[in-house]
């Protein structure tokens, strides 16, 4: 059995906070240090959010660091319940919920990328050791490495912060 996925709420927490900073964009002060974080993108259809995934997936350092990851499908949800990431289909579940030209507040980077770390850390887990926590210190460090490649250094070291100041463990991710 997994042992218990204590740092969930925790891990949704940071994020949330890392995701609305990167919605703003820009100069933020980040403990003294000036740093510039990308605006994020937010994608209006699946189409998108799968083009979005297969090349975030096919970036080099990507498939150098996660070999055999094979790609991911991208399906709507229903409702406006969170976005998750099957594991037995490699699906991405989304929930579009947003209206007419607008999209929905899961159908952006901050979200996908956190999904895309679970099928990155799914596909390379050994069957034997792959209880660990889904939101453990594996998945966090993963989610790092995946946004400073994605999102560059300096949004990953604001991930960085949003985890450590919410107590979630955060291995080294920078080679
Ligand atoms: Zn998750």
């Amino acid at each position: 059995m997994a042992e218990r996925d204590t740092s969930r709420a925790l891990v949704y927490a940071a994020e949330n906070q890392w995701s609305a900073a990167l919605d703003r964009g820009g100069v933020i002060d980040f403990f003294g240090s000036r740093l510039t974080l990308p605006k994020q993108q937010y994608f209006e259809t699946v189409e998108l959010m799968q083009n979005y995934c297969d090349d975030v997936l096919g970036l080099d350092r990507i498939v150098a660091s996660f070999p055999n990851t094979g790609s991911v499908l991208v399906r709507a949800r229903a409702g406006q319940a969170k976005a998750h990431y099957e594991f037995e289909n490699r699906t991405i579940a989304v929930p579009l919920s947003g209206t007419a030209g607008v999209p929905g507040w899961a159908c952006c980077e901050a979200v996908l990328l956190h999904e895309l770390a679970h099928h990155l850390l799914f596909v390379v887990a050994d069957p034997a050791t792959s209880a660990h926590a889904f939101h453990g210190g594996r998945f966090t460090t993963t989610m790092c490495q995946l946004v400073c490649e994605v999102l560059g250094f300096e949004a990953a070291l604001v991930l960085q912060g949003a985890f450590q100041g919410a107590g979630v463990t955060v291995g080294s991710y920078v080679d």
